[in-house]
C-alpha cells in the first residue's frame, strides 16, 4: 500500500499534487511519502512484537539523510554497508547503538570510524576481516561486538544479481565451518561475539527460503551455545520483496514474515534484528518525468522522457519492471497506445519498458514510475553529464526538497585541470 493516489483527476503524493512539485523543482525528480515510510516501518515492528527486536533500515536502498531521520525518529536502527552510510546514519541523529555494519569489504579505516563513533555490531563476513577488526579494535583499546554472517546455502529464488545465500555467492562464511570460525573469534583479542547474522538476498517473493535459512540459524544457535558462545542476538537480514505490478504479484506480508520469525527462532531468547530496505522504501517513492517527444518509428512508437537509465537503472540493469502512470488521471476506458518508453541517454540499454500500453500522451505531459523509492536515487549517476536527480519528501500537505539538483557549474567545477594543461 502507498500514499500516491489520484484525487480530482491528478496524481498526488499524500496531500500534494505532483504537478505542484514539478512546477517548483522541474523534472525529473524523486518524491517520497513520509506516511508510506512510517507505515512500512511500523508494520515490521508490529509483526515482531512482543519479541525483543530492532528493525534496522538498509540504508543502501534509499540513503537520503531526511529519510533516515524520518525513520530514526520512529526508533529505527540502521544497517550500513560503508563508512559513508555510517556517516549518513549519524548525520540523521541515529545513535551508534542502533547501527549495524554489514558488507564483505569493510576497510580498516571504516572499522576505525565506526568503533570511534559507536556501533551496535559488525556483521563480519570472513576470517581475514575478523582478524583485521581484532587488530583495529585492539589498537584503539576497545572491544568490537560482532556477529558472523553465515551463508546457509539456500536458494532465494530471486534475480541472480541479488541472490546472496548460495554457497557460490561471495557473502558470509559457509555455515558448515561456523564452529571453527566462532572458536577463532572467541580467541581473538578485541572482539566480543554477540550473535549470528544471515541475509540471503533481495526481492524474495516467497517465505520458504527464509524459513529454510532461519531453521538453520536456530540449529546453529543451539550448537554454538553448546560450544560455549553467548549467542544473544540474531540478525536475520532483509530481502522481503514488494509488488512491482498492481496485478498478479503478491509477495508475503510483514505479518506473515514476523510469524515465521517467531516460529523458527522465537523460542531462543534472542533479540532479533532485521534489515529491510526495499519493503520500507520501495513503494514509498515515485520517479516523476516529463515527456520530451513522441517519436513514431517503424512498427513502434517511442515515448522519450527526460528521465533516463542514469536516474533509474533498475530496468536496464536487472530487467526490472516499473509501472508507469500518467500524472493526469486518464478517463475510464480511455484509448491506449503501445509505447517503448526510453530516456535520452545514448545507448539502447536506456529503455524503461517495451511495448507498454499507456494512455494517449503528449509532449510536456508528466508521468510517474511507481515503486521507485528503493535502489532508485541511490543508484543514480551523472552519466551523459545529466545532473544527479533531485529528491523531494512529502509530509501531509507540504513538501521539501531534500536534495537539490546540482547546477552545471557545480558539476563542471568538480573537474580540475592539471598544471601541464
Ligand atoms: C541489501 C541488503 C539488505 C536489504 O535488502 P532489501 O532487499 O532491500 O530488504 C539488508 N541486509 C544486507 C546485508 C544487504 O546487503
Amino acid at each position: 500500500m502507498d500514499h500516491f493516489l489520484y484525487k480530482n483527476g491528478t496524481l498526488h503524493a499524500e496531500g500534494v499534487p505532483i504537478p505542484e512539485i514539478a512546477a517548483q523543482v522541474g523534472t525529473p525528480f524523486y518524491v517520497y511519502s513520509t506516511a508510506t515510510l512510517t507505515r512500512h516501518y511500523t508494520l515490521f515492528t508490529e509483526a515482531l512484537s512482543p519479541l525483543p527486536h530492532l528493525v534496522c533500515f538498509a540504508i543502501k536502498s534509499l540513503s537520503n539523510v531526511a529519510v533516515l531521520k524520518t525513520l530514526g525518529n520512529l526508533g529505527a536502527g540502521m544497517d550500513v554497508v560503508s563508512g559513508g552510510e555510517y556517516l549518513r546514519a549519524k548525520a540523521a541523529g541515529v545513535p551508534g547503538e542502533r547501527i549495524v555494519f554489514s558488507g564483505v569489504g569493510k576497510t580498516r579505516e571504516e572499522m576505525r570510524l565506526a568503533l570511534t563513533g559507536g556501533i551496535r555490531q559488525f556483521n563480519v563476513e570472513s576470517e581475514p576481516e575478523m582478524r583485521a577488526l581484532s587488530e583495529v579494535a585492539t589498537s584503539l583499546g576497545v572491544t568490537a561486538p560482532i556477529t558472523i554472517r553465515v551463508n546457509p546455502d539456500v536458494d532465494a529464488r530471486t534475480h541472480e544479481k541479488i541472490a546472496t545465500g548460495k554457497k557460490e555467492n561471495k557473502f558470509g562464511i559457509p555455515i558448515a565451518r561456523a564452529s571453527e570460525v566462532y572458536a577463532e573469534a572467541a580467541r581473538l583479542p578485541g572482539l566480543q561475539v554477540v550473535g549470528i547474522d544471515v541475509h540471503i538476498g533481495s526481492q524474495l517473493t516467497e517465505l520458504e527460503p527464509f524459513e529454510q535459512a532461519y531453521l538453520k540459524v536456530a540449529d546453529l544457535t543451539r550448537r554454538l551455545r553448546s560450544e560455549g558462545h553467548a549467542i544473544t542476538r540474531l540478525d536475520l537480514g532483509g530481502g522481503l520483496g514488494i509488488p512491482y505490478t498492481r496485478s498478479n504479484e503478491a509477495p508475503p506480508l510483514p505479518t506473515d514474515y514476523g510469524a515465521l520469525i517467531k516460529r523458527t527462532v522465537g523460542d531462543l531468547g534472542c533479540e532479533v534484528e532485521i534489515e529491510p530496505g526495499r519493503l520500507i522504501s520501495g513503494n514509498a517513492g515515485l520517479l516523476v518525468a516529463s515527456v520530451i517527444y513522441i517519436k513514431n518509428g517503424e512498427g513502434r512508437d517511442f515515448l522519450i522522457l527526460d528521465a533516463a537509465m542514469n536516474d533509474l537503472v533498475r530496468p536496464s540493469m536487472y530487467g526490472a519492471h516499473h509501472d508507469i502512470v500518467p500524472v493526469a488521471e486518464p478517463p475510464i476506458a480511455a484509448p491506449t497506445q503501445e509505447f517503448d518508453v526510453v530516456g535520452p541517454v545514448c545507448e539502447t540499454g536506456d529503455t524503461f519498458a517495451k511495448g507498454r500500453d499507456l494512455p494517449l500522451l503528449a509532449e510536456g505531459d508528466l508521468v510517474a514510475f511507481r515503486s521507485a523509492g528503493a535502489y532508485g536515487a541511490v543508484m543514480a549517476s551523472e552519466y551523459n553529464t545529466r545532473p544527479l536527480v533531485p529528491e523531494v519528501l512529502v509530509n501531509g500537505d507540504h513538501f521539501a526538497v531534500i536534495r537539490g539538483r546540482p547546477s552545471f557549474d557545480e558539476i563542471l567545477n568538480r573537474d580540475t585541470i592539471p598544471a601541464w594543461l
